[in-house]
């Protein structure tokens, strides 16, 4: 949950979570739908399926525990070789150094390392001395102390150095580098999209939900959403219009209702929704679809977008 994700943000959404799935064994054997459902509105969904399918993994071929070897850790979906450290380090006292962007931080200005950390060459010399620095008990003590110092202590701005217990050894701070290292990170350019989407709603206050198969495009794949189509300096109601049309066979352009514009990020993608309210007659019928109440949809896995257009459809009901 933590990756890419503030502790704050995560410690409400961690306690429900555990409390839906206080075992492993739980969390193998529950739907793909409920696990999402849990995980709504913290984003990067893979890695909820992917602590599934980790879950029925270490049921079926590790007898419910987390493996104590490193291959087979580094084996299960979703864990790489950062995870595979600090779960085993930390669990089972195995020496593994984790190299996070904390540590790394600590390391570059301790041999005063210059360029982009995450430089694939650089991100590996700062693994390997990670490990030389891991004392051969206590790993896992060891590891939480080296991210706890570069989160508290050795901070990206403005580190404390006068306060920092390795502060002898640190060449960045001899040479006075200290508040110039390690260099800025080189940022992926964002990109820009403009999604138009549709809360087609029937007499009887019931919408259409869809869902895409992963790499199907999709921006939400596997969670439900409203019926959506990406535009490119189009109008969005024509396009929508179009699309509905071309799906569904629904031709209700004169039925639109402009909602809410909801913004939302993933990963280096900045997603504009604009959205629709489309009174129909009846709901259409499409594979993989399914028909809920607007109500219900706070129960499903659905994105924060998806929810704020729903509220959106909710209030412009009610008004
Ligand atoms: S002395 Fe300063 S720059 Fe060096 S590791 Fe400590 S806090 Fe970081």
């Amino acid at each position: 949950m933590l990756q890419q994700t503030r502790v704050a943000a995560v410690i409400p959404y961690y306690e429900r979570f555990l409390e839906a799935f206080p075992t492993v064994q739980d969390l193998a054997r529950s739907t793909s739908d409920r696990v999402l459902a849990n995980w709504a509105g913290l984003g990067y969904y893979s890695r909820a399926r992917n602590l599934q399918k980790a879950a029925q993994e270490i049921v079926a071929r590790h007898a419910g525990e987390f493996p104590c070897g490193y291959d087979a850790a580094l084996a299960l979906p979703g864990i790489g070789r950062y995870t595979a450290a600090a779960v085993l380090s930390i669990a089972y006292d195995a020496p593994y150094a984790v190299l996070d962007g904390n540590v790394a931080r600590v390391i570059a200005r301790i041999g005063a390392s210059r360029g982009d950390l995450r430089a694939p060459a650089r991100w590996r010399r700062l693994e390997q001395a990670a490990q030389q620095l891991l004392p051969r008990k206590s790993s896992g003590d060891w590891n939480q102390a080296m991210m706890e110092l570069g989160a508290t202590v050795c901070t990206p701005k403005s580190p404390r150095c006068g306060e920092c217990p390795v502060e002898k050894w640190c060449r960045a701070r001899a040479l006075g580098l200290e508040g110039k290292l390690p260099s800025a990170r080189l940022k992926r350019a964002t990109v820009d999209i403009t999604l138009a989407a549709a809360v087609l709603l029937d007499p009887r206050g019931r919408t259409l939900l869809v869902r895409h198969a992963n790499g199907d495009g999709a921006l939400f794949s596997r969670m439900w959403q409203f019926p959506a189509i990406e535009i490119n300096g189009t109008e969005s109601r024509a396009a929508l219009a179009g699309h509905l049309r071309d799906k569904f066979g629904l031709v209700a352009e004169e039925k639109f209702s402009p909602l809410v514009a909801a913004r939302h990020t993933v990963t280096f993608r900045k997603i504009r929704l604009e959205s629709y309210l489309v009174r129909v007659p009846r709901l259409p019928r499409a594979t993989g679809a399914r028909i809920v109440s607007l109500s219900q949809i706070r129960g499903l896995a659905v994105s924060n977008a998806t929810q704020k257009i729903a509220d959106a459809a909710i209030g412009h009901e009610i008004e």
